[in-house]
């Protein structure tokens, strides 16, 4: 288990405030970059840091800690596709997934631990949220997946456990970290983060993140069957939703990915498909075709093959792109949720 005891998590500090940390040690500002170099390249103790004065690493290994999640259980796909439970302090546990594309390594990273969206086909929501992660917890997944892999990682997608709009601040500062180009050095556009619909936020973050990609999980044509499957589109109508997507457009000119999972007889018909073109039309964006995953506690199903390409078809018909998204990973744990539930179940028994 990660104790939560060390009074500094190094991996929570953007590099100004690691800056002010070591000056407040009695040490010279470029010690900082020694240390988030190093810390991002994998050193995880004080001892790995060579270039430090014994003094200075003797004071870090006392009061500071430089990791901040702890792998538990690891799956490899026979496709490379790696799943990775890893422990946080307060004795709970986060997936982050390692995909290979032709583009790089992307790794998909939990923002919190559980979820309180609710989402009626995600594993991840089924007990709820236990809390939100600290931006050193979001940003030492993508480290620890890369040193376990041996890979460096271009891509990162906050997909994972949690709705990371529902931890703003941290979210922010996480993406601070991992662009810093003095440490894992991602580029914005490397970066797309993913929400159910928290339409206050999307405004927000379009501000506040123009560089960085974002998708929007739609799932359902109208608001009857989004309310069937999303509990947050009681909160947010479709029309607002879209509203907000049409002036992240507008604002950062960054096409928006729409995720759309496709549930067997629920929002997967030929006029479910017609409806949600005409609702998109004109907007810069792209639909991402999920098969659902098929969940133990959910009833759902992902329906035929021949469902989601007539889906694509009449989507592309009306001028939108859409794709159905690869399934990697189809032998392990890969639903999102799933893997951090197997392992609460067994430890209940
Ligand atoms: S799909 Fe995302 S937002 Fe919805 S319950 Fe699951 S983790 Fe939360």
């Amino acid at each position: 288990m990660i104790m939560s005891g060390s009074a500094h998590v190094l991996k929570d500090m953007t590099f100004r405030e690691l800056e002010e940390y070591v000056v407040s040690l009695g040490e010279k500002k470029f010690r900082a970059k020694q240390i988030f170099k190093r810390m991002y390249e994998g050193a995880s103790s004080a001892d790995e840091f060579t270039d430090l004065p014994k003094k200075l690493r003797e004071r870090l290994e006392e009061e500071a800690s430089f990791s901040a999640v702890k792998m538990r259980t690891r799956q490899i796909s026979f496709d490379g596709t790696r799943k990775y439970l890893f422990d946080v302090a307060g004795g709970d546990a986060v997936e982050s997934v390692l995909m290979h594309y032709k583009y790089g390594w992307s790794v998909c990273i939990s923002s919190q631990a559980g979820c309180r969206m609710g989402c009626a086909f995600c594993a991840s929501g089924i007990s709820g949220l236990s809390r939100s992660l600290t931006a050193g917890e979001i940003v030492d997944q993508i480290v620890s997946v890369s040193r376990d892999a041996g890979e460096r990682v271009s891509h990162v997608v906050v997909m994972g456990i949690g709705e990371p709009f529902d931890n703003y601040d941290n979210l922010i500062n996480a993406i601070e970290i991992m662009h810093d180009e003095r440490g894992l050095g991602i580029g914005s556009r490397n970066i797309t983060v993913s929400t159910c619909g928290l339409v206050d936020k999307i405004y927000r973050f379009a501000e506040d993140m123009p560089q960085v990609g974002l998708a929007v999980s739609l799932h359902a044509p109208n608001d009857d069957i989004r309310h069937k499957l999303m509990p947050i589109s009681w909160r947010y109508s479709m029309d607002e939703l879209l509203k907000a997507c049409r002036d992240y457009t507008r604002t950062t000119h960054r096409r928006i990915t729409f995720e759309y999972a496709l549930i067997d007889g629920i929002n997967d018909s030929n006029e479910n498909a017609a409806e949600l073109a005409a609702r998109l039309r004109g907007m810069l964006c792209h639909v991402n075709l999920i098969p659902v995953n098929s969940v133990k506690e959910k009833k759902f199903s992902p329906g035929r093959r021949q469902r989601a390409d007539a889906f694509v078809d009449i989507l592309g018909r009306a001028g939108i792109t859409a794709t159905i998204r690869r399934q990697l990973g189809a032998d392990i744990s890969a639903a999102c949720g799933q893997l951090r539930l197997q392992e609460s179940e067994k430890e209940n028994r």
